[in-house]
């Protein structure tokens, strides 16, 4: 099934988690909807900037795949809102800077990028209307002693 032009909806539907546990993951019409919307206004503009394929790592999760990987119960990812992808030989830094300055998004997240090395990381997009347009960067930190996540305003590499 086609979502747009370059993209389809196996691309976002295929989770390892998912397939390691038997996990459905299949999206309801409502998720569709979301995904195509997510496809036109977000994902083919980035495509065609670069004129590379884009990497979907991960688009949507279901319940079950949401529960299995601990994401948080009101993940974007959940309602078809949200994708994370990488573009083979661009770094996530320069793809976030460039969609920040030329697209609308709910929101924009630079997702553990590490300064210098291009393919650190991933980018976390998502889009639904009426879109807030924000952007953060998630960086890995160490808080006594156990790993945790912080989020910063902005794009910051
Ligand atoms: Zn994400």
């Amino acid at each position: 099934m086609k979502l747009s032009a370059h993209f389809y909806l196996s691309e976002f539907t295929q989770s390892q988690t998912a397939t390691r546990l038997m996990l459905d993951n299949t999206p309801g019409r409502a998720e569709i909807a979301a995904l195509k919307l997510l496809c036109e206004k977000v994902l083919e503009p980035v495509r065609e900037n670069y004129g590379r394929p884009v990497i979907i790592s991960s688009g949507y999760r279901s319940p079950a795949v949401n529960r299995a990987l601990y994401g948080s119960r009101d993940s974007q990812h959940g309602k078809g809102e949200a994708a994370d992808f990488e573009i083979a030989g661009i770094s996530n830094l320069r793809i976030c800077q460039w969609m920040e300055r030329s697209l609308n998004y709910d929101q924009l997240i630079l997702e553990f990028y590490e300064p210098g090395v291009a393919a650190s990381g991933w980018v976390h997009v998502s889009y639904r209307e009426p879109f807030r347009n924000e952007e953060r960067t998630a960086r890995r930190v160490l808080r006594s002693g156990r790993r945790s996540t912080e989020y910063v305003e902005g794009i910051v590499g």
